[in-house]
C-alpha cells in the first residue's frame, strides 16, 4: 500500500505509526482508503486532522500522547465513525456506526459516482467519503427506497443537478407518507432547515417499475424492484446488482449484526422478498444496516438469518394478539440466545409497539 507524505506532519504516517513508537501493527486501525489519499478533515476548533481509525482504547496512554505532540492525528473512537469499506474495487461501502444506514459509492471509469443511498443528517461523511474515494461528481443517486434514512438527501443532490432513480413503489410511497416523515425526522434537528435553505423531501425524477440498467463507464448496475405485492421491508424495495464486479446491494430486504426495522413493512411479504435472495449470485454483499458480507456462502447464511429471524418474531407477534404471550415475553425472547448478539436492541421494542398500536411512532 502506497504512503503519502501528508504534508504539515512531520514524518509519514506509517514511518510514526509502525517504525518510530514501535506499535504492535494489531494495536492501530488504519483506514487504508484515507491513509492513501492524504485528505484531511477539518474539526470544529479549526485544527485539521487526518482521518484515520484508531482502536484508541487499545492505545496506553503515553503512546497516546505522543502521537499527539509528534503531529496532529485525530483518533477517533470506532464506534462514533462510519467506516468507508473498499468491498471491490470500484465500489465502496460507507457503514453505518452501530448499525445506522449503509450507504454505497460506485465508482466509474471517468471518476463519477452513483451514489446509493444518502441522509441528510449524514450528508458530511457522505461528502467526506466522496472525496476519500476520488469520486470527481455523482452522476446518479439511487435509492434503494423511500425512508427517510436512506431518501433525506435527495434534495441536497438535485439541487446539484444529479439524476436520482428509485422505483414507482418507491415514489408512490414518498408521495403518500413522505412529508410527515421528513417533518418528523428533522423535528429534533431543525439547524438543518437553516444549513440547506428550502430543504424538503424531494422524489426521485427517474422512475422505474419493475427492472431498469443504469450505464456508465465501466459499470452496469441492474435494479430490480423486490417489495412483493408492493410492500415487503418498504412499498420501494430495491437491490442493485453491480455486474462487473459482482457486487449486491441489498437496501434494507437485509439487515447484518443489528435488529432490523419491521415497522413499515409487511413481513410475510418480505419473507417472499428474500428467498430467492438465497440464490442469488455476487462476490460482495452490502446490506442496508450493518457489516458488509464477503461472498456467497456467508451472504446466504445472512439471509437465512434475517429470514428465520423475520418468521420467528412474526409468529410472535400472532402470539401476542391471540393473548397466548405479552409483549414482554416476546421482547425477552426476541434477545435471547442467538438474537442477544444483534445490535440496536431499542428496535425490538419499537417494532412490537407499532404492531400492537398500529402507529408510524
Ligand atoms: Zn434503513
Ligand atoms: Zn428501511
Amino acid at each position: 500500500m502506497p504512503v503519502k507524505q501528508a504534508s504539515g506532519f512531520g514524518c509519514s504516517i506509517r514511518k510514526l505509526a509502525f517504525t518510530s513508537l514501535s506499535l504492535p501493527r494489531a494495536e492501530i486501525q488504519i483506514n487504508p482508503i484515507a491513509l492513501d489519499s492524504g485528505y484531511r478533515r477539518p474539526r470544529r476548533n479549526g485544527v485539521q486532522f487526518h482521518v484515520l481509525n484508531f482502536c484508541d482504547s487499545k492505545l496506553p496512554r503515553s503512546l497516546k500522547s505522543q502521537l499527539e505532540s509528534h503531529c496532529r492525528i485525530g483518533y477517533l473512537p470506532r464506534s462514533m465513525e462510519s467506516e468507508v469499506k473498499r468491498v471491490s474495487n470500484s465500489v465502496y461501502g460507507v457503514i453505518g456506526p452501530e448499525g445506522a444506514t449503509n450507504f454505497a459509492i460506485l465508482k466509474a471509469n471517468d471518476g463519477g459516482a452513483v451514489l446509493i443511498d444518502a441522509d441528510i443528517r449524514r450528508i458530511d461523511e457522505v461528502e467526506e467519503a466522496l472525496k476519500l474515494t476520488g469520486c470527481a461528481k455523482v452522476s446518479y443517486l439511487v435509492n434503494t427506497h423511500e425512508h427517510f434514512h436512506h431518501t433525506s438527501a435527495n434534495f441536497y443532490f438535485s439541487q446539484r443537478g444529479v439524476p436520482i432513480v428509485g422505483s414507482a413503489g418507491c415514489i408512490g410511497a414518498m408521495e403518500a407518507d413522505g412529508e410527515s416523515d421528513f417533518a418528523c425526522m428533522l423535528k429534533p434537528m431543525p439547524e438543518l432547515y437553516d444549513r440547506f435553505s428550502g430543504l424538503r423531501l424531494t422524489l426521485p425524477d427517474v422512475v422505474f417499475a419493475d427492472a431498469t440498467k443504469l450505464t456508465l463507464p465501466g459499470v452496469t448496475l441492474h435494479l430490480k424492484y423486490c417489495a412483493e405485492r408492493g410492500h415487503s421491508h418498504s412499498k420501494g424495495d430495491t437491490t442493485i446488482y453491480f455486474e462487473e464486479e459482482e457486487v449486491l446491494i441489498a437496501g434494507d430486504l437485509l439487515y447484518t449484526e443489528v435488529h432490523p426495522v419491521t415497522f413499515f413493512g409487511n413481513i410475510p411479504n418480505w419473507l417472499t422478498s428474500i428467498k430467492p435472495l438465497f440464490e442469488t449470485h455476487y462476490k460482495q454483499l452490502v446490506p442496508g444496516h450493518g457489516p458488509a458480507v464477503e461472498g456467497e456462502k456467508q451472504g446466504r447464511a445472512y439471509f437465512k438469518k434475517m429470514y428465520d429471524y423475520l418468521e420467528d418474531f412474526h409468529g410472535n407477534l400472532l402470539e401476542i394478539k391471540s393473548g397466548r404471550k405479552s409483549a414482554d415475553e416476546v421482547a425477552a425472547h426476541m434477545m435471547s440466545g442467538a438474537y442477544s448478539v444483534l445490535g440496536k436492541t431499542r428496535m425490538v421494542q419499537r417494532n412490537i409497539n407499532q404492531f400492537l398500536t398500529g402507529k408510524r411512532y
